[in-house]
Protein backbone atom coordinates (compact mmCIF):
# COMPACT_ATOMS: atom_id res chain seq x y z
CA UNK A 1 0.00 0.00 0.00
CA UNK A 2 1.31 3.44 -1.27
CA UNK A 3 2.00 6.28 1.54
CA UNK A 4 0.51 9.40 1.33
CA UNK A 5 0.70 12.65 3.12
CA UNK A 6 -1.02 13.69 6.56
CA UNK A 7 -2.82 16.08 4.38
CA UNK A 8 -4.46 13.12 2.33
CA UNK A 9 -5.38 11.35 5.53
CA UNK A 10 -6.92 14.30 6.94
CA UNK A 11 -8.87 14.56 3.37
CA UNK A 12 -9.52 10.71 4.13
CA UNK A 13 -10.92 11.37 7.59
CA UNK A 14 -13.32 14.02 6.11
CA UNK A 15 -14.42 11.31 3.28
CA UNK A 16 -15.04 8.20 5.69
CA UNK A 17 -16.66 10.36 8.94
CA UNK A 18 -17.04 14.12 7.98
CA UNK A 19 -20.65 13.95 8.54
CA UNK A 20 -20.80 11.86 11.68
CA UNK A 21 -17.52 14.24 13.54
CA UNK A 22 -20.17 16.86 12.41
CA UNK A 23 -23.24 15.31 14.28
CA UNK A 24 -20.92 13.98 17.28
CA UNK A 25 -19.49 17.35 17.51
CA UNK A 26 -16.25 18.70 19.13
CA UNK A 27 -16.38 17.70 22.46
CA UNK A 28 -17.31 14.28 22.51
CA UNK A 29 -15.09 13.77 19.72
CA UNK A 30 -12.02 15.08 22.29
CA UNK A 31 -13.64 12.48 24.39
CA UNK A 32 -13.17 9.78 21.93
CA UNK A 33 -9.58 11.35 20.91
CA UNK A 34 -8.56 10.93 24.83
CA UNK A 35 -9.76 7.14 25.29
CA UNK A 36 -8.11 6.05 22.20
CA UNK A 37 -4.65 7.49 23.75
CA UNK A 38 -6.03 5.56 27.26
CA UNK A 39 -6.10 2.40 24.85
CA UNK A 40 -2.99 3.06 23.13
CA UNK A 41 -1.29 3.36 27.05
CA UNK A 42 -3.02 0.07 27.90
CA UNK A 43 -1.72 -1.66 24.82
CA UNK A 44 1.95 -0.26 25.81
CA UNK A 45 1.58 -1.58 29.50
CA UNK A 46 0.37 -4.88 27.83
CA UNK A 47 3.54 -4.87 25.78
CA UNK A 48 1.47 -5.67 23.00
CA UNK A 49 2.96 -4.24 19.74
CA UNK A 50 0.31 -5.57 16.88
CA UNK A 51 -2.50 -3.49 19.76
CA UNK A 52 0.04 -0.85 19.92
CA UNK A 53 0.15 -0.30 15.73
CA UNK A 54 -3.93 -0.29 16.21
CA UNK A 55 -4.23 2.27 18.62
CA UNK A 56 -1.44 5.13 17.21
CA UNK A 57 -3.56 4.65 13.75
CA UNK A 58 -6.62 5.16 15.78
CA UNK A 59 -5.55 8.27 18.15
CA UNK A 60 -4.27 9.44 14.90
CA UNK A 61 -7.19 9.22 12.93
CA UNK A 62 -9.05 10.87 16.28
CA UNK A 63 -6.87 13.64 16.19
CA UNK A 64 -7.80 14.38 12.47
CA UNK A 65 -11.49 14.61 13.14
CA UNK A 66 -10.49 16.64 15.80
CA UNK A 67 -8.44 19.07 13.34
CA UNK A 68 -11.59 18.77 10.67
CA UNK A 69 -13.51 19.87 13.27
CA UNK A 70 -11.77 23.08 14.02
CA UNK A 71 -10.65 23.54 10.69
CA UNK A 72 -6.80 23.19 11.46
CA UNK A 73 -4.37 21.46 8.92
CA UNK A 74 -2.46 19.04 11.03
CA UNK A 75 0.46 18.48 8.63
CA UNK A 76 0.94 22.47 8.11
CA UNK A 77 0.11 23.35 11.66
CA UNK A 78 3.25 20.81 12.97
CA UNK A 79 5.75 21.59 10.18
CA UNK A 80 4.58 25.70 11.18
CA UNK A 81 5.45 24.86 14.74
CA UNK A 82 8.42 22.66 14.41
CA UNK A 83 10.16 23.25 11.04
CA UNK A 84 13.51 22.13 11.39
CA UNK A 85 14.25 23.02 15.49
CA UNK A 86 12.70 22.91 18.79
CA UNK A 87 10.15 25.35 18.84
CA UNK A 88 11.07 26.69 22.24
CA UNK A 89 15.06 26.79 22.68
CA UNK A 90 14.93 27.09 18.68
CA UNK A 91 17.71 24.21 19.07
CA UNK A 92 18.55 20.83 16.66
CA UNK A 93 18.27 18.71 18.55
CA UNK A 94 16.17 19.95 21.62
CA UNK A 95 18.75 21.53 24.17
CA UNK A 96 16.07 22.49 26.64
CA UNK A 97 16.29 20.72 30.58
CA UNK A 98 14.50 17.44 30.14
CA UNK A 99 10.93 17.11 31.76
ZN1 LIG B 1 14.26 22.62 23.10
Amino acid sequence: MKNHTIHEFQELMVTLYGDRDRIRGIEKSFLWLQTENGELLEAYLKDDQGAMEEEVADVFAWLCSVCNLLNIDLESAAWKKYQSRCPKCEASPCECQPL
